[in-house]
C-alpha cells in the first residue's frame, strides 16, 4: 500500500509538517548554494520557510505553493541581491532634479569611471617627478583656463566650498552678507546657520529688498573678515529692489584690504542664453568683477559629479586650501575622475550640447518633445484604459537644483486624469508608476498625473513597461 495521500486528507491546503526542513530545501536547491554560497541562501531559505510555516499555521498556505519553493528561493535570492538605489524615469519635467540625482554624467565621464577606478592610479603621484603630487593639480590647470582664475581647488560639494570658504577667509571675524541673500538651499543649509558653523560672526547689512554700496562701507569695522555674496538661485525678490554687484562690492571690499566671495549655487561655465536659455551668472565673470573667490555645484548646471568648485585669487585660494577643514571636505578619486573629463568637454563647446546630457535635454526643442508625447500617447492610453483618460498636452520644464526658479521651458508631455474624477485614483496610479521595475516619477497637478516628456531619450523604456503597468492596474 502506498502513503496515503495528504492532499485527500488537508484538500488542497498545506499544513506545517509538509514543509521540507532547511537540508532538504538546500538540498533542492544546491546550484543555487554552488552559484551564491551557504551564508547568504541559507539566510534566505530561513526566512522563506518560516513566512510558509505563520501561513500554514494560519490555514492559509496552498500545496500548490510547496511545488514552486526552489523558485521562490532564486526569486528571494536575487531580491536581496539588488541594490535599492536604482535607475528611474524622470518625468517630472525637472532636469536637474536634487532628489533624482541631479545631473546625468556624460559618456566621457562615465568611460573615465570605468577605466580609472578598476585600476590604480596617479590620485596624488607626480609622475613627472617620481614622487607624492597632490590631487588638486589634476585639475586645477583646466578649471584656471576656463575660468580666468589663477588658482582653483574642488571639495565634496558647494556646500562644502561656502563652508571652507566663509571659515579660512573670515577666519572667526565678522562676514558682512546682504538681508536679501541670507538663504536656505534646503536640507537645513541657512546662510546663518553655515556662518556660525563655519566660526563667523554674521553681519547682516541692508533690508530684504533692498542693500546699498553704504551699507556695506558702514559696516566695514577692524573685526570684518570677510565680504561675503549669495547668489538668490532659489526665489526671486521683485518689485522695489536693489543689490550690490560684486563689481560694485569689489573696491569697496579691496579699499578696506578684506577679500570678496561670492556663492554662485549653480554657475554656469559657458553662456547660457547662447543656448536659448536664461543666462546664468558664470564664475568667470565673477572673477573679473573682482571676486577674490567665486563658489559653485558641480552637478547643477556644470553637468558633472556631486563637487564644490572653488576658483579665484592664488592667495585666498591657498589660505583655503591650507585650512584643516579642507582635508575633511576634500573630493574623493570617483567624483574627481567624472569631474575632470567633464571639464574637459567644455574645451570643445560647439559640441557641448551634445555631448552634455544636462545641457542637451535643456535645450531639447518642444516641437521634439510634443511629437515624442503624440507618439506614445497610444500605448499609454491603452495601458491605463478604462480608469484614465490620457491626452498630449503642452507643459512647462524647469531646470531645477535652484538653477533660474522663475524661468519655465517649454515643454511636451502626457496628462492623465481618473475617469471617476477622484484624487486617490490618480495617486493610486502615481503609486503604480513608481512600482515599475524601471520607476516612472511624474507630477500631479489640478487633478491630473503628468509626465513630461523632456527627459526620456529611450521611449522604450517607457513603452516596453507599459504591460505591467496594465496588469498592475487591473
Ligand atoms: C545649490 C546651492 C548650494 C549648495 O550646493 P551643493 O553642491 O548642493 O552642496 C549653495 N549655495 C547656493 C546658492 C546653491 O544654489
Amino acid at each position: 500500500m502506498s502513503a496515503p495521500d495528504e492532499s485527500v486528507v488537508h484538500g488542497s491546503k498545506a499544513v506545517p509538517k509538509d514543509l521540507p526542513s532547511l537540508d532538504k530545501l538546500l538540498r533542492d536547491c544546491a546550484l543555487l548554494v554552488a552559484e551564491h554560497g551557504h551564508t547568504l541562501v541559507a539566510n534566505e531559505a530561513r526566512g522563506l520557510l518560516d513566512g510558509l510555516r505563520a501561513r500554514a499555521v494560519a490555514g492559509q498556505l496552498m500545496r500548490l505553493e510547496l511545488d514552486a519553493l526552489p523558485q521562490s528561493l532564486a526569486a528571494r535570492v536575487q531580491a536581496r541581491l539588488r541594490p535599492v538605489m536604482r535607475v528611474v524615469l524622470n518625468l517630472t519635467g525637472t532636469v536637474i532634479h536634487t532628489n533624482l540625482g541631479r545631473a546625468l554624467l556624460a559618456d566621457a565621464a562615465l568611460a573615465q569611471l570605468l577605466a580609472l577606478m578598476t585600476a590604480p592610479n596617479n590620485l596624488e603621484f607626480d609622475l613627472d617627478a617620481g614622487g607624492r603630487g597632490d590631487r588638486d593639480t589634476l585639475i586645477e590647470a583646466l578649471l584656471c583656463e576656463l575660468t580666468g582664475a589663477e588658482a582653483a581647488t574642488v571639495v565634496n560639494n558647494n556646500a562644502a566650498a561656502v563652508l571652507l570658504g566663509i571659515a579660512a577667509l573670515a577666519g572667526g571675524r565678522e562676514a558682512i552678507v546682504s538681508r536679501g541673500e541670507l538663504v536656505e538651499i534646503g536640507g537645513a543649509f541657512r546662510m546663518p546657520d553655515v556662518m556660525t558653523a563655519a566660526g563667523a560672526t554674521l553681519v547682516e547689512v541692508g533690508t530684504t529688498n533692498r542693500t546699498h554700496p553704504r551699507d556695506y562701507e558702514q559696516a566695514i569695522t577692524p573685526r570684518t573678515g570677510l565680504i561675503v555674496k549669495v547668489h538668490t538661485s532659489n526665489y526671486q525678490v521683485q518689485g522695489f529692489t536693489s543689490a550690490v554687484s560684486e563689481a560694485e562690492l569689489a573696491p569697496i571690499a579691496h579699499a578696506a584690504s578684506l577679500p570678496l566671495m561670492t556663492d554662485l549655487g549653480s554657475g554656469a561655465l559657458v553662456d547660457m542664453s547662447a543656448y536659448g536659455l536664461p543666462a546664468e551668472p558664470m564664475p568667470q565673470q565673477m572673477l573679473k568683477a573682482g571676486c577674490d573667490v567665486v563658489t559653485f555645484s558641480g552637478d547643477k548646471l556644470l553637468g558633472g559629479p556631486q563637487a564644490g568648485l572653488i576658483v579665484g585669487s592664488r592667495a585666498a585660494v591657498s589660505r583655503i586650501r591650507k585650512y584643516p577643514m579642507k582635508r575633511a571636505l576634500r573630493l574623493s578619486k570617483l567624483p574627481l575622475a567624472a569631474l575632470e573629463a567633464t571639464l574637459r568637454l567644455y574645451l570643445r563647446p560647439e559640441r557641448l550640447a551634445q555631448d552634455l546630457p544636462t545641457l542637451r535635454l535643456l535645450t531639447r526643442g518642444q516641437a521634439d518633445i510634443a511629437a515624442l508625447a503624440r507618439h506614445l500617447l497610444p500605448d499609454v492610453a491603452a495601458a491605463v484604459a478604462p480608469r484614465f483618460t490620457v491626452e498630449a498636452v503642452a507643459l512647462q520644464s524647469q531646470i531645477g537644483s535652484g538653477s533660474l526658479p522663475v524661468e519655465r521651458l517649454p515643454s511636451a508631455g502626457l496628462a492623465i486624469t481618473a475617469v471617476d474624477g477622484r484624487g486617490r485614483t490618480l495617486e493610486a496610479l502615481a503609486t503604480a508608476l513608481r512600482g515599475l521595475s524601471r520607476p516612472v516619477i511624474g507630477r500631479i497637478q489640478d487633478d491630473r498625473l503628468l509626465l513630461d516628456m523632456r527627459c526620456l531619450e529611450e521611449p522604450a523604456l517607457l513603452t516596453a513597461q507599459l504591460g505591467l503597468l496594465k496588469e498592475a492596474l487591473a
